[in-house]
């Protein structure tokens, strides 16, 4: 297997319930699990299980899919059998698709009781099927989609209102005895959703999803969720998180993947530290650290690649790598552990430094430790 490096957690974990989503443990120290949700009608069943398994190739931990429609829920249990990682039903305005969700063997349902009309007088029921399967409830809570009630009390979806949406639709399950809950408090802007995180972080101990809801387009949703997720997950809070992109899910899972890497959360696999060039540069920085981030894709150790574009700085931070190339004079300068090993051609700084990682990798993987 994977070589395992200490990762340095950026703050001590808020201590929460754990709920386990299929073979996944959310909550009570385990791991921040990365999730996203699929784009397929959940009713082509072909369709959604490809994407799935794209998801799953991506590192996605969980994956979520909608349940608008009859057919959709008709699609669940065949879904839920032979997806390789644990599906949540995400049901919005029906509870007789909760049910459907609960008897299909899906691994968690997420409900937005904003959303169900009837709700409290359905709870009991939906309580006591989800304890008997031992299916765990996210309550989800949206922005976009609060409890009239609550958006008139408030004025708008302020922070509050989300908080004490969740905390009272908590308090119906809670009512039947049911704490098999993880919530989410999502809106569309990172401040209104740190608070609200940091508040219901206070008020309870269940597992909290992390989610900044429409967050936008891929460059600006990955800014507004890495900002938002990291003020958060740096003050220990959040269990499981999802970025919400305009763009393909797998992308999604990618940018969680990073946030967690970012903060020691999360085992890094290959990282690239690339200098920004400067008029110092001797070679092209992007083009090579693009070019060694293609070559070295898929790598699976904890390898750390300097990509330096001169021998000013160069050697200094190629020391601090695994592996590094600083460049000057049309040559480059190979570093491995610190050690100038090779100087090579210019044209030939991408292949030697991927045949240098698949040997540091190759001898990583044997010794079964990083360094
Ligand atoms: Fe500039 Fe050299 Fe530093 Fe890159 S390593 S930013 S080229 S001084």
């Amino acid at each position: 297997g994977l070589p395992q490096m200490p990762v340095r957690p950026v703050a001590e974990r808020r201590v929460s319930r754990r709920i386990q989503v299929g073979p996944v443990a959310v909550g009570g120290g385990a791991p921040v699990s990365v999730q996203s949700m699929t784009t397929t009608r959940t009713s082509d069943i072909g369709a959604t299980l490809q994407q799935i398994a794209e998801l799953t190739a991506s590192g996605c931990q969980i994956v979520r899919v909608a349940c608008p429609t009859q057919d959709d829920a008709d699609a669940l249990a065949t879904i839920a059998r032979k997806s390789q990682i644990p599906v949540i039903a995400d049901i919005h305005f029906q509870p007789k698709y909760v049910f459907a969700a609960i008897d299909a063997g899906c691994a968690a349902v997420r409900v937005n009781p904003g959303n169900i009309k009837k709700f409290d007088d359905q709870v009991k029921q939906i309580a006591r099927a989800a304890c008997d399967a031992g299916t765990p409830i996210r309550i989800g809570v949206n922005a976009g989609s609060l409890d009239r009630r609550l958006l008139e009390k408030h004025g708008k979806a302020t922070a509050e209102a989300l908080v004490e949406s969740a905390l009272w639709e908590a308090s119906l399950f809670e009512e039947h005895g049911f704490r098999d809950l993880k919530i989410s408090v999502k809106h569309n802007d990172p401040v209104v959703m740190i608070n609200a995180y940091r508040q219901l972080a206070a008020a309870c101990d269940y597992p909290l999803h992390l989610g900044v809801t429409e967050a936008g387009p891929e460059f600006q949703g990955t800014i507004k969720s890495a900002v938002a997720f990291g003020a958060l997950l740096s003050e220990g809070i959040g269990d499981t998180i999802r970025v919400s992109l305009s763009a393909p899910p797998a992308q999604e899972v990618k940018v969680g993947i990073q946030i967690l890497e970012s903060l020691g959360l999360r085992q890094r696999s290959l990282e690239i530290v690339s200098c920004p060039s400067c008029g110092r540069a001797q070679v092209d920085v992007y083009k090579l650290a693009d070019e060694v981030t293609a070559g070295l894709q898929g790598m699976e150790v904890p390898l750390r690649v300097a990509v330096m574009g001169c021998v000013v700085n160069g050697p200094g931070e190629a020391r601090e790598a695994d592996l590094g190339v600083a460049s000057g004079n049309g040559k480059g300068q190979i570093f491995v552990k610190g050690e100038v090993v090779r100087t090579v051609p210019e044209s030939k700084i991408v292949e030697t430094l991927i045949d240098e990682a698949t040997r540091i990798a190759e001898q990583m993987e044997k010794d079964g430790v990083a360094s």
